[in-house]
């Protein structure tokens, strides 16, 4: 299992609370010999240190491209899949087809149960997620939250495109921590790059990106819930902007178990 090449111990044979320390000390190991890696050098590090299944969630952000070009040419074998909400921006389905085709890649998508979708919008209605943070958490619940659950599942490591100077409550994004109540490490080998790191590897690497980023787009999520933000505004300010800062998070990213979420319901978070 994942922490099987870091320190040599098997996850089937220690309970969870011990689990959750290993895991700890795995991700701070990895975390440390990731540091003076380029991205080349942090993907094969991870696909060598980590060996069980090994999962990236893109959402075909340019973070995102910049990490599935990498894994694209490591011809590696971590997982390539996103969380089709069904309410994507055009723009993005089009990304989805251009990096399949430029990679020779098939990204696995995963799509919200139809019933906690079709639930949703009877009892909440279409953009029902407008009226409280409660209801838009609960959108995200079973749009985001739960097909990630799905998407993760048996999963040993899960990579993001997550960047610390994406917002004030990413700043503490490590290049690896401990998700123990997933029960996995989560990998964010982009988290000390800046975003001038990712439009320069991106341009020197012809990557295809989604051309809502040349439209004052930093950041892309579903489209009635994702705006253009202004000068000096943070990336993420044209996400749920209607929303104070410290809500604004969809509940992939916070370690509470938001895969429980049902329509109606808050995460604790
Ligand atoms: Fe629903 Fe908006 Fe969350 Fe997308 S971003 S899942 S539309 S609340």
């Amino acid at each position: 299992f994942v922490i099987a090449n870091i320190s040599g111990i098997r996850q089937a044979d220690i309970p969870n609370i011990v689990m959750s320390s290993q895991l700890e000390h795995a991700a701070r190991d990895l975390a440390a010999r990731m540091a003076g890696l380029d991205l080349k050098g942090r993907v094969a590090l991870i696909e060598a240190a980590v060996p069980g299944r090994l999962v990236f969630t893109t959402s075909l952000g340019i973070e995102d491209q910049a990490l599935t070009h990498a894994l694209a040419m490591a011809k590696g074998r971590t997982e390539i899949v996103t969380l089709d909400t069904g309410r994507l921006y055009p723009e993005t389905y089009d990304t989805w087809t251009e990096t399949e085709s430029a990679y020779g890649i098939r990204i696995r998508a995963y799509a919200p149960e139809r019933e906690a979708e079709e639930r949703f919008v009877r009892e909440e209605g279409i953009n029902g997620f407008r009226q409280s943070v409660a209801a838009r958490q609960a959108c995200c619940g079973f749009r985001k939250v739960e097909p990630l659950g799905r998407a993760l599942e048996g999963a040993a490591g899960w990579l993001t495109g997550l960047r610390s100077g994406q917002s004030a409550n990413r700043a503490d994004t490590p290049l690896a921590e401990a998700d123990a109540a997933r029960g996995l490490i989560k990998i964010n080998p982009l988290a000390d790059w800046s975003r001038a790191d990712v439009d320069r590897f991106v341009a020197d690497n012809y990557i295809p990106y989604n051309v809502l980023h040349d439209r004052g787009f930093p950041s892309i999520g579903c489209a009635p819930c994702t705006r253009a933000i202004k000068v000096g505004e943070d990336e993420r300010a044209g996400r749920w902007w209607w929303e104070q800062a410290s809500k604004k998070e969809c509940g992939l990213h916070i370690h509470t178990p938001e895969a429980d979420v049902q329509p109606g319901q808050e995460p604790a978070a």
